[in-house]
């Protein structure tokens, strides 16, 4: 059985999906001499939007970046002011919940697309394979694993991380358990600049976000970097919507038909100053991993971030626990005394798994009170 000592000095590691759990687990182990090689789907960093801004928690996130090295290139990219939070109703008055403050947990926010790109200009040139969808992972005789991609000839590597998201292709492996789609997709678009410019929604904004919320239903306003901002809207439609409806996410019109259907009881005024939108719309279908999730260790094998416990952004927790994943697998890899690998992958898993039950039952405990989305996994 291979020992990490062995893997930092002449194996190899191939992580699957180059996000932020991927990326920075990547950073963490070639600083400390790993051979790694990511194998990422997208074509290149750029070739998809990668959605809204997102905090990075002091114990977590950002306590993998200054392990990283990076914590200055974070401060420099990432925005403090943006903390500010406020919850208003339908009609934009305050939020029986309450109305002005602060997440008290909140760290400075980035958007999800600069941190990727700070993470990945770390890494040394060509770590990450772009184009490089993978098919399915398979064990080897000697131990390994196989990686099959859906264009490229097959690699192998003595330790193969999933850090692959919600869909991963290696979880499977580990376990049969799988997300379950929630009932509640988010659909993101910008507001058009020309019109958020001095207008009620950029001083109701300012420089954090606000979120509209009445009978079960959301509208998330973010300010992000570039000059942007960013509207979420909560829709409980099927997994496959738009398509199961019979159009595409392209036509706008018809997205903003549905979101107008869907929010008939709010406000005309507020619904006005909030479709007024530019350019596509994204989804973002929500999905939860079971709470009873757990696996036995397999050699050689492991899965981070989304990939081992997808839940929805409800506690704006996610990335900050990805972050946090790869810290502690790169922490347990290196960690003295030397163990096998199968045994740091054991640890490792044992404390993610505890960590991140708690983690998803506070999320459902929001979906409950915020959406009324009650899931029954005894039926699941
Ligand atoms: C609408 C929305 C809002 C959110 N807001 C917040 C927030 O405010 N705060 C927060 O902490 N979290 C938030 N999250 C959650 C956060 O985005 C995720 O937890 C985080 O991105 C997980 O990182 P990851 O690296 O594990 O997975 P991902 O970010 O999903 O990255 C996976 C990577 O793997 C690649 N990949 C996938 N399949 C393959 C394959 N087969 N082969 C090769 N590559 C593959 C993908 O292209 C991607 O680059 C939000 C999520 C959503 C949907």
């Amino acid at each position: 059985m291979i020992t990490s000592k062995e893997l930092q000095t002449g194996g190899t590691v191939a992580i699957v999906g180059a996000g932020p759990a991927g990326a920075t687990l990547a950073r963490l182990l070639q600083t400390k001499g790993f051979s790694v090689k990511v194998f990422e789907r997208d074509a290149s960093p750029t070739s998809r939007p990668q959605g809204g801004s997102l905090d990075l928690r002091k114990e977590s996130g950002q306590r993998a970046v200054d392990r990283a090295g990076l914590s200055e290139i974070f401060r420099r990219a990432s925005r403090s002011e943006a903390k500010a939070f406020k919850m208003l109703d339908s009609e934009g008055g305050v939020h029986p919940a309450g109305g002005a403050e602060t997440h008290k947990e909140a760290g400075p926010e980035i958007d999800r697309g600069d941190l990727r790109q700070l993470l990945l200009d770390s890494l040394a040139p060509g770590t990450v394979a772009w184009g490089h969808l993978v098919k399915d992972v398979y064990p080897e005789a000697d131990g390994r694993w196989r990686l099959e991609f859906a264009k490229q000839g097959p690699v192998t590597a003595d330790l193969v991380v999933g850090a692959d998201g919600v869909g991963s292709r290696v979880r499977h492996r580990l376990t049969s358990i799988r997300p379950r789609y929630i009932g509640l997709t988010m659909l993101s678009a910008n507001i058009r600049q020309y019109l958020w410019r001095g207008s009620e929604i950029a001083e109701l904004v300012g420089e954090g976000s606000v979120m509209f919320a009445s009978g079960g239903k959301t509208i998330f306003v973010q300010r992000c970097s570039h000059d942007l901002i960013l509207l979420y809207y909560s829709m409980a439609v099927a997994e496959d919507w738009p398509i199961s409806q019979g159009f595409a996410l392209d036509d706008t019109k018809a997205v903003l038909e549905s979101i107008f259907a869907a929010y008939r009881d709010w406000s005309p005024k507020v619904m006005t100053m909030l479709t007024q939108v530019e350019g596509k719309f994204q989804r973002w279908p929500l999905s939860v991993m079971p709470p009873n999730y757990r696996w036995e260790t397999r050699p050689g094998l492991a899965i981070v971030g989304d990939s081992a416990h997808a839940m929805p952004p409800f506690t704006g927790k996610g990335v900050n626990l990805a972050l946090l994943d790869a810290l502690e697998l790169a922490d347990g890899l290196t960690a003295e005394p030397i163990a096998a690998v199968t045994a740091a992958v054991q640890a490792f898993e044992m404390s993610m798994q505890e960590r991140t039950l708690k983690e998803i039952g506070e999320c459902l405990e929001v979906g409950r009170n915020i959406y009324g989305i009650d899931l029954d996994f005894g039926r699941s």
